[in-house]
């Protein structure tokens, strides 16, 4: 099985410290890199973990926070040194594309590089052969969406010699077949499981990432069953009040929403600069959900 990984590139919230830079994770799979979120600094926190800012396909910009956006014209600037010439595609809410622009233009830049903007809105966003991602409204005091990382599933494997020995020819039966629609070959029909095993078939990996919102059960539903939730946690117990207020989450509050939906791991991430020690708001979070545990800058997590 491939294996998916993530980087946290940056797990601050608000403003960056000399341990935790501005908020940006990247996921590889498959050769293709995703980038969810672009703080400032996020660049460099790419070549210090070393995946390539070259190979990302795509963008994700959750809102339009600095500590979530201003990265991307600096990334966009090295991109266009080094000569890429791929087209990016950079999704983000309503208005991305002129704000990027804008951003491209103050830094007096020429672009040599297509970028395709994509606003984002519920629903699939991108549909890859391997894998999909899903955005989703968030509770913040701007516009925020959260991404859901989907592998593909699998349905089984195709029994290529046991359809050419039942005489079905080789060609696009054969993907109708796996794809599972019968098919018809002189007046006699096949049927999937004729040449499928299905005991090779599995469940896609799911992935789900939730930047600044008040915690809220109105987006469970998107993060049920995944196989890691990424939660934003900025305060601890002793925040509520301020979360309430800037309409972020706690700790404990991210837990209690893994727990409902049943997620396998939770991961906590854009923790406010106050709190330099996170063992107490990884001891709340483990009361309400104990597969829990704290990013740090630059830390892996392979699934
Ligand atoms: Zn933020
Ligand atoms: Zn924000």
């Amino acid at each position: 099985m491939e294996k998916i990984e993530l980087t946290f590139l940056g797990t601050s919230a608000a403003m960056p410290t000399p341990q935790r830079n501005l908020s940006s994770i990247a996921l590889r799979f498959m050769g293709d890199v995703l980038l969810f979120d672009a703080g400032e600094g996020t660049q460099r926190q790419l070549m210090t973990a070393q995946v390539s800012y070259m190979k990302i396909k795509a963008i994700f910009i959750s809102h339009f926070h600095a500590d979530h956006f201003l990265g991307l014209p600096g990334m966009i600037a090295t991109m266009n040194m080094m000569e890429r010439s791929d087209v990016l595609k950079i999704f983000g809410p309503k208005g991305i594309k002129k704000r990027t622009e804008q951003a491209l233009e103050l830094a007096l830049m020429k672009l040599e590089f297509p970028i395709e903007y994509i606003e984002l809105k519920e629903g699939k966003m991108l549909n890859e052969k391997n894998y999909s991602i899903y955005a989703f409204p968030l509770k913040h005091v701007t516009t925020c969406f959260g991404f859901t990382f989907k592998e593909q599933d699998k349905k089984g494997t195709f029994m290529r010699k046991k359809a050419e020995d039942l005489g079905i020819p080789v060609g696009p039966m054969f993907a109708k077949l796996a794809d599972g629609k019968n098919v018809k070959i002189n007046g006699k029909t096949f049927k999937p499981k004729d040449v499928m095993d299905y005991s090779q078939g599995r469940t896609g990996r799911k992935i789900c990432i939730v930047m600044d919102t008040l915690a809220s059960t109105s987006y469970v539903k998107h993060l049920k069953q995944a196989d890691i939730l990424v939660h934003e946690a900025v305060f601890g117990d002793d925040g509520i009040e301020r979360a309430l207020k800037t309409k972020h989450s706690t700790a404990r509050q991210a837990a209690k929403l893994a727990k409902k939906a049943k997620v396998q791991k939770l991961i906590l991430t854009h923790i406010s600069s106050r709190y330099k020690d996170t063992t107490e708001l990884v001891k709340q979070a483990k009361e309400e959900f104990e597969q829990t545990e704290m990013a740090e800058d630059l830390m892996k997590k392979e699934i």
